[in-house]
């Protein structure tokens, strides 16, 4: 692969224990998970060596367990994959020791074995050796697809690529393939659109980015730092004060490449009933707060958009948790789906909004990974990747 790692084509799988390293971080409400996405998407890894006769050996964390925590088992999880599979999982009661050693030694090729929580064991975000010891000695190789998790050195993400061979997943590769190409070789005009609450959290982000972007559009939270740099009033908006002359040095190096909002949703209210008002970028009032961009930037953001090559978003634009001002974000969300080039929505809050509009099959990559797709794009080395085996 272009990262030169080895992949599962580099691997026979067949008859081999592999232990695999899925995110199966998902959202649980009552129990019940409310979006399978991370599950579904590692369904081409384990059918793959599934297909193969591997014993199929998965690894996971789910939430922030302090200690084992019944609430955070992987139960719904394993429950989910057998239904998706169409075969039995078998949840095991833990994830290291004599017990779950006992049932791996029992499976056949093509069984699939989910082990308990890893985070049931704090030595795992530790990175601890002797607990990376303990999961090595469950399988023969590790296949790490935790694309979610590829930017925490933990022992079920780094630490066992230490001790056992270990390879990509199809997650991984098509993560990297999609996020590479971004980074490396963006067929042009390439157009981000940065949105999100604050300024200073994306600066490495916008660092590495702006030097490669044909066009770059601000919106969110982090317009009103860029408005204030350009010395205009501000009104009740959030203010990343420390970013003030940052963004000033930008918009002084970068003049034609950042597109900022011409108008706004501004209210007096944080809340989903709250009175709103569309205003001129230079007529914020004292006592409102910019929630949106407005209708004139959603039209000329989405021109841009939809004459690109290659699009790449992160960070709504609004906040479009609430009702009155989800309609920006929505606009981007529309003109990506419209576009006729590569787009590619990075994790978290954008991964979000696509999925509540109903647009994520439009795009042609919605990462999985929030801070994992941050940090790949902000040019950081991933550990969990690091850490896998160099192809030729
Ligand atoms: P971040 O976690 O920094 O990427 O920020 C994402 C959050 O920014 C979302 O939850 C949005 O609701 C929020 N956001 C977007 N626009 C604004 C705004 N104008 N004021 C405050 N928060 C915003």
């Amino acid at each position: 692969m272009a990262l030169g790692k080895l992949t599962l084509s580099d691997l026979n799988a067949a008859g081999k224990r592999v232990l695999v390293r899925c995110d199966f971080n998902v959202p649980l409400e009552n129990g019940e998970i409310t979006d399978s996405r991370r599950i579904e998407e590692s369904l081409a890894t384990i059918g793959h060596l599934i297909k193969q006769g591997a014993i199929v050996i998965l690894a996971s964390h789910l939430g922030r367990p302090k200690g084992i925590d019944n609430a955070l088992t992987l139960e719904p999880v394993a429950n989910r994959l057998s239904e998706l599979l169409d075969q039995p999982v078998t949840l095991l009661p833990d994830c290291v020791g004599f017990e779950v050693e006992k049932a791996i030694s029992k499976a056949q090729p093509g069984d699939v074995l989910l082990l308990e929580n890893v985070r049931f064991h704090p030595e795992e975000e530790a990175n601890d050796p002797a607990f990376a010891a303990k999961l090595a000695k469950l399988a023969d190789v590790f296949v790490n697809d935790a694309f979610g998790t590829a930017h925490r050195a933990h022992a079920s993400t780094e630490g066992v690529a230490h001790i056992l061979p270990g390879y990509a997943g199809l997650l991984i590769e098509k993560e990297l393939q999609h996020l590479g190409v971004v980074v490396t070789n963006p067929a042009r005009p390439f157009v981000a659109i940065m949105g999100g609450s604050k300024v200073k959290d994306k600066i490495a982000l916008i660092d590495n980015l702006l030097p490669k972007v044909d066009r770059l559009l601000i919106g969110g939270g982090m317009t009103y730092t860029f408005l204030k740099a350009q010395g205009k009033e501000i009104g009740k908006s959030i203010l990343d004060s420390s970013s003030i002359e940052y963004a000033a040095s930008l918009l002084k190096e970068y003049p034609e490449k950042i597109l900022l909002p011409v108008d706004l949703v501004v209210s007096d209210a944080f809340s989903a009933d709250a009175n709103t008002m569309v205003v001129s970028v230079d007529d914020i009032p004292a006592d409102q707060e910019g929630l949106d961009i407005g209708p004139a930037s959603r039209v000329a953001f989405a021109e841009v958009i939809k004459s690109a090559q290659t699009v790449l978003w992160n960070g709504p634009v609004g906040v479009f948790e609430l009702k009155p001002f989800e309609g920006g974000t929505r606009a981007v969300a529309e003109a990506m789906a419209e576009c006729k080039g590569t787009t590619i929505v990075g994790g978290g809050d954008s991964a979000a909004a696509v999925e509540k509009f109903g647009l994520a099959d439009k795009m042609s990559h919605v990462s999985t990974g929030g801070g994992a797709s941050l940090e790949f794009l902000e040019g950081k080395v991933l550990p969990g990747i690091a850490a896998l085996r160099d192809s030729e």
